[in-house]
């Protein structure tokens, strides 16, 4: 089979800036857009030669707002990818869109140009938790973009939903979890707020307005439990779907294959290299346009690195990782990351079916500490065979793996048995 291709273009404009977001994009620079058109464009027919030997088979406008870039800008981009000859007729094209700039015309426009997916950022549907976080929407417009977008013929629709938000409670969560289930969207993302350094609501980071961390805790798990209970299944750690509409640009991501980026900040990854482009409009434009170094990183990975990437992304799936998958690409002995897997199972945390290892809902919860103990496990491997190596390793603090939920239930249980029968336990 010919080899196969995603595509990334990313789009830095917002009307305005919301008050947690990480990702690169620029408010208010509506006069930068023709500039920047032109040199996606530009970028693009650069890129065919290195296209060519695949087939594009998914397309991701993602942002920033590429709905509020404009259907015609976006088609403009699309047709420039499909004189590359590349692009499938079965591929996935997804845009971004938010709720306050979806325009019927626009979509209409999009669906007939072949997109056939649209990813909604709804967040919410508590109108003063949306606009506290600095949305433009409120769910009313979630709801009419839903209609629009079925009237033009999308039948492949995602929501995404943010839990852990200010004043966000339990019962809140549920209502909003309820609301987008009632608008029988395809996809539903969940991701929990993380609040970066250098956004504007980092300074309430501390706030006690924020749910913590057991109600964030709750909130995830009761999210997996009811959109499972509503027919969508879990496909990754915040990423929930009907059977059959799972993002195929998404699951490329996890499964490290091919995908080509485009603008500033974008990824790629082509077999063994990574590069990647400054998180600068100006430096982009003026990289593609003019003489400038629009490269951020650039890097030809390893087997160790390839296989470390294996375990981080494939983790992060339910359908997880494999021995067989994992020799293959690391070529070496899966042994010591099955008896950390093994141990993750005695806790709850992972599960072996048919092969393949992968997180329970509990384990996703921990993921980012389970991920760096099979790191470890990989690492140790390799330490082994290289005593320079080891004795740095030795040098570093390992990260205590968190209690279960039965070991904390048993520690309770223990420790008010001792109080009753009045004896003292230092450690309580
Ligand atoms: S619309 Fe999306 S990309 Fe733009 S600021 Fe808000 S969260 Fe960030």
């Amino acid at each position: 089979m010919d080899a196969r291709l995603g595509l990334y273009l990313h789009i830095p404009f917002c009307a305005s800036k919301c008050g947690y977001c990480d990702f690169y994009s620029r408010a208010g620079c509506e006069g930068d857009m023709p500039r920047y058109q032109q040199a996606l464009l530009t970028h693009i027919r650069e890129a065919a030669p290195r296209i060519a030997p695949a087939y594009i088979d998914t397309v991701y406008f993602g942002g920033g707002t590429p709905s509020y870039y404009g259907a015609k800008r976006l088609c403009e981009l699309l047709d420039e990818i499909k004189a590359t000859g590349r692009l499938l007729k079965s591929a996935e094209i997804t845009v971004e869109a938010n709720p306050d700039s979806m325009k019927r015309a626009d979509l209409r426009q999009l669906r007939k140009a072949g997109v056939n997916r649209l990813s909604i950022g709804m967040q919410s549907a508590n109108n003063d938790i949306l606009k506290m976080i600095g949305r433009r929407h409120n769910f009313k417009q979630v709801e009419l973009a839903m209609r629009d977008a079925r009237a033009a013929g999308f039948d492949n629709i995602s929501l995404d939903l943010i839990y852990g938000l200010p004043s966000q409670t339990r019962d809140e969560w549920a209502d909003t979890l309820a609301r987008a289930i009632a608008l029988h969207p395809e996809h539903i993302s969940g991701y929990g707020l993380k609040l970066e350094p250098g956004t504007p609501m980092y300074e309430y980071a501390d706030s006690p307005l924020l749910p913590g961390d057991d109600e964030q805790a709750d909130m995830y798990l009761s999210m997996v439990d009811t959109l499972e209970r509503y027919g969508y299944a879990q496909y990754e750690i915040s990423n929930f779907c009907i059977r059959g509409y799972e993002s195929r640009h998404n699951l490329k991501y996890w499964r490290l294959e091919d995908y080509m980026g485009f603008g500033p900040g974008a990824h790629s990854c082509m077999g063994r290299l990574r590069y990647s482009y400054v998180r600068d409009l100006d430096g982009y434009i003026d990289g593609v346009l003019g003489s400038g170094n629009m490269m951020d990183e650039y890097e030809q990975i390893d087997d160790f690195e390839r296989g470390a990437e294996y375990l981080m992304l494939g983790m992060r799936t339910v359908r997880g990782i494999a021995r067989a998958e994992y020799a293959a690409i690391y070529c070496s002995s899966f042994d010591e990351i099955e008896q950390q897997l093994r141990e993750f199972e005695k806790r709850g945390w992972a599960l072996e079916e048919k092969g393949r290892w992968h997180f329970t809902p509990e384990g996703f919860l921990l993921s980012n500490t389970l991920i760096g103990k099979l790191l470890e496990a990989q690492t140790d491997r390799r330490a082994e065979r290289n005593p320079w190596m080891k004795s740095q390793i030795e040098k570093e603090e390992r990260q205590a793996l968190p209690i279960s939920a039965e070991e904390a239930l048993a520690d309770t249980y223990r420790r008010s048995v001792l109080l009753q029968s009045g004896d003292r336990d230092e450690s309580v």
